[in-house]
């Protein structure tokens, strides 16, 4: 398989990334991107505890709209350039998210757990709060995402399932999905029930981990359950990580037997690329 677009990718849209959209693109085209979807941060309610880190995750989106437009004009015929958004998951944000998903066009929408039961477990004091109890805390991470689907279901795939592991105050962890089987099936079976996907985020890489998130046991298990589709993306908020590893990570999944199962999106409809 091919791996010719990235269908996660934050901008300056983004509290947390200085990358105008425009570099971006430039970068898409200079190393062969076919497609290039933009998925700005929308963290409605963010914990106030965070503000002093500058955390702002909201923005104007008819403005995004706007600059995307321009951009589609300008770039025509070089790259394709898709409108997407990804969304911070709480359940007692089901309505807000489904006003917002529902006002814009859309391309598609990847709904993320940066949060749990009001933490940012990028944080220690999400950590402070379980008394550094790693296996608990990403227990509870899998559990919440299930909630977070059975809450809200107007999105295309679930992003970066098991990105916590990143964040883990104990160096010594050894994270072996098996451990969490229950939780990571119920989620899984979530989700697959809800028709949507999974994403495959090459971030972990860039983060020093040995594998895309989430790990390859997961990621089988998906489709051993019954799951349809899942898509690719590299989470870059700066340039040089647009894309990042792809041909590697194109490599993994045909080892895995699982790239027939690969789909790219416009208008928020799958499509074999
Ligand atoms: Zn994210
Ligand atoms: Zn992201």
């Amino acid at each position: 398989m091919k791996l010719i677009s990235d269908y996660h990718v934050h901008s300056a849209f983004s509290g947390d990334s200085e990358t105008p959209m425009e570099e971006m693109i430039k970068k898409g085209i200079s190393i062969g991107l076919q497609r290039i979807c933009f998925t700005d941060h929308i963290d409605y309610d963010y914990p106030t505890q965070y503000l002093d880190y500058g955390c702002v995750f909201e923005f104007e989106v008819e403005n995004y709209f706007k600059e995307i437009s321009l951009l589609r004009k300008k770039y025509e015929g070089q790259i394709k350039i898709l409108a997407g958004i990804e969304l911070g998951m709480k359940p007692d944000l089901a309505n807000r998210l489904e006003k917002l998903v529902s006002a814009f066009p859309f391309d598609f929408v990847i709904a993320s757990s940066h949060l749990l039961d009001n933490y940012d477990p990028y944080y220690p004091d999400y950590w402070d709060s379980i008394h550094n109890n790693t296996e608990y805390g990403i227990r509870r991470y899998f559990q919440s995402i299930r909630e977070n689907v059975e809450a809200f279901q107007n999105f295309d795939v679930y992003g970066h399932l098991d990105y916590i592991v990143r964040y883990a105050p104990d160096k010594n962890f050894v994270y072996d999905p098996a451990c969490f089987q229950e939780e990571v099936d119920a989620l899984l079976k979530a989700i697959i029930q809800a028709g949507k996907g999974i994403e495959v985020n090459t971030a972990g890489l860039k983060y020093g981990l040995p594998f895309a998130h989430p790990k390859e046991e997961i990621l089988k298990r998906f489709f051993a359950l019954g799951g349809t589709y899942f898509t690719v993306g590299s989470d870059a908020h700066k340039p040089e990580h647009l894309a990042y590893d792809f041909s590697k990570e194109a490599e993994r999944l045909e080892a895995l037997q699982i790239s027939s199962y690969y789909r790219i999106f416009e208008n928020r409809k799958p499509m074999i690329p």
